[in-house]
Protein backbone atom coordinates (compact mmCIF):
# COMPACT_ATOMS: atom_id res chain seq x y z
CA UNK A 1 0.00 0.00 0.00
CA UNK A 2 1.81 3.20 -0.89
CA UNK A 3 1.50 6.13 1.59
CA UNK A 4 -1.34 8.06 2.38
CA UNK A 5 -2.34 11.06 4.57
CA UNK A 6 -4.20 10.75 7.96
CA UNK A 7 -7.57 12.26 6.42
CA UNK A 8 -7.05 9.30 3.41
CA UNK A 9 -6.68 6.80 5.88
CA UNK A 10 -10.08 7.78 7.55
CA UNK A 11 -11.75 7.20 4.61
CA UNK A 12 -10.18 4.41 3.69
CA UNK A 13 -11.31 2.72 6.85
CA UNK A 14 -14.55 4.08 6.29
CA UNK A 15 -14.78 2.67 3.14
CA UNK A 16 -13.53 -0.72 4.16
CA UNK A 17 -15.96 -1.35 6.88
CA UNK A 18 -18.97 -0.77 5.13
CA UNK A 19 -17.69 -3.48 2.39
CA UNK A 20 -17.37 -1.49 -0.98
CA UNK A 21 -14.95 -1.63 -3.32
CA UNK A 22 -13.54 0.62 -4.05
CA UNK A 23 -9.93 2.06 -5.60
CA UNK A 24 -7.79 4.76 -4.11
CA UNK A 25 -5.60 7.90 -5.50
CA UNK A 26 -6.88 7.49 -8.91
CA UNK A 27 -4.62 8.48 -11.64
CA UNK A 28 -6.25 7.79 -15.03
CA UNK A 29 -8.94 10.13 -13.99
CA UNK A 30 -8.89 14.31 -14.13
CA UNK A 31 -7.44 15.59 -10.61
CA UNK A 32 -6.76 12.31 -9.66
CA UNK A 33 -9.51 11.91 -7.37
CA UNK A 34 -8.61 10.42 -4.06
CA UNK A 35 -11.40 7.47 -3.95
CA UNK A 36 -13.69 5.89 -6.23
CA UNK A 37 -16.59 3.47 -5.39
CA UNK A 38 -16.12 1.59 -8.66
CA UNK A 39 -20.04 0.44 -8.67
CA UNK A 40 -21.79 3.27 -8.39
CA UNK A 41 -19.38 5.56 -10.50
CA UNK A 42 -19.17 7.58 -6.89
CA UNK A 43 -16.07 9.79 -6.33
CA UNK A 44 -14.83 11.07 -2.86
CA UNK A 45 -12.22 13.57 -2.39
CA UNK A 46 -10.81 14.74 0.15
CA UNK A 47 -10.46 18.68 0.48
CA UNK A 48 -7.43 20.22 2.44
CA UNK A 49 -9.37 23.19 4.04
CA UNK A 50 -5.91 25.40 3.81
CA UNK A 51 -5.21 24.66 0.10
CA UNK A 52 -9.05 24.74 -1.05
CA UNK A 53 -9.64 27.73 1.17
CA UNK A 54 -12.64 26.50 3.14
CA UNK A 55 -13.72 29.44 4.96
CA UNK A 56 -13.09 27.41 8.42
CA UNK A 57 -10.97 28.27 11.40
CA UNK A 58 -7.99 26.04 8.90
CA UNK A 59 -7.78 27.96 6.40
CA UNK A 60 -6.65 31.62 7.54
CA UNK A 61 -5.44 33.61 4.33
CA UNK A 62 -1.54 34.50 5.56
CA UNK A 63 -0.77 37.79 6.10
CA UNK A 64 1.96 38.00 4.36
CA UNK A 65 1.76 37.81 0.55
CA UNK A 66 -1.39 37.68 0.75
CA UNK A 67 -2.23 38.72 -2.53
CA UNK A 68 0.26 35.38 -3.83
CA UNK A 69 -1.79 32.98 -1.44
CA UNK A 70 -5.04 34.45 -2.94
CA UNK A 71 -4.23 33.65 -6.92
CA UNK A 72 -3.17 30.18 -5.36
CA UNK A 73 -6.11 29.45 -3.71
CA UNK A 74 -7.87 30.96 -6.46
CA UNK A 75 -6.10 28.58 -8.98
CA UNK A 76 -7.10 26.16 -6.28
CA UNK A 77 -10.71 26.36 -7.00
CA UNK A 78 -10.49 26.88 -10.64
CA UNK A 79 -8.68 23.81 -10.99
CA UNK A 80 -11.65 21.68 -8.46
CA UNK A 81 -13.91 23.22 -10.81
CA UNK A 82 -12.79 22.20 -14.00
CA UNK A 83 -12.09 18.89 -12.38
CA UNK A 84 -14.99 18.44 -11.57
CA UNK A 85 -17.36 19.30 -14.21
CA UNK A 86 -14.89 16.74 -16.38
CA UNK A 87 -15.79 14.01 -13.77
CA UNK A 88 -18.98 14.73 -14.20
CA UNK A 89 -19.23 14.42 -18.10
CA UNK A 90 -17.65 11.30 -17.39
CA UNK A 91 -20.67 10.34 -15.72
CA UNK A 92 -19.54 9.93 -12.01
CA UNK A 93 -20.91 11.53 -8.73
CA UNK A 94 -18.40 13.36 -6.58
CA UNK A 95 -18.55 13.72 -2.81
CA UNK A 96 -16.46 16.37 -1.70
CA UNK A 97 -15.51 15.78 2.10
CA UNK A 98 -13.72 18.55 4.11
CA UNK A 99 -10.07 17.83 5.90
CA UNK A 100 -11.55 19.58 9.39
CA UNK A 101 -14.84 17.21 8.88
CA UNK A 102 -12.44 14.14 9.49
CA UNK A 103 -10.84 16.08 12.45
CA UNK A 104 -14.04 16.25 14.86
CA UNK A 105 -15.59 13.31 15.84
CA UNK A 106 -18.86 13.82 15.90
CA UNK A 107 -18.94 15.35 12.30
CA UNK A 108 -17.15 13.04 11.20
CA UNK A 109 -19.86 10.02 12.36
CA UNK A 110 -22.54 11.64 11.02
CA UNK A 111 -20.87 12.40 7.36
CA UNK A 112 -19.64 8.67 7.24
CA UNK A 113 -23.75 7.70 8.35
CA UNK A 114 -24.90 10.21 5.44
CA UNK A 115 -22.21 8.78 3.22
CA UNK A 116 -22.98 5.35 4.01
CA UNK A 117 -26.93 5.79 2.97
CA UNK A 118 -25.69 7.37 -0.03
CA UNK A 119 -23.58 4.76 -1.03
CA UNK A 120 -26.46 2.17 0.18
CA UNK A 121 -28.30 4.13 -2.42
CA UNK A 122 -30.77 4.97 0.78
CA UNK A 123 -30.89 8.92 0.00
ZN1 LIG B 1 -12.45 23.30 6.93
Amino acid sequence: MNKKSLPEKKIYKFLQSINENFASQIKNLPGKPDFLIENKNLILNINGCYWHNHGCVHSRIPEKNTNYWLSVFEKNKSRDYENTKKLKALGYKIINIWECVLNDEKAKARTFKNLELLINGAV
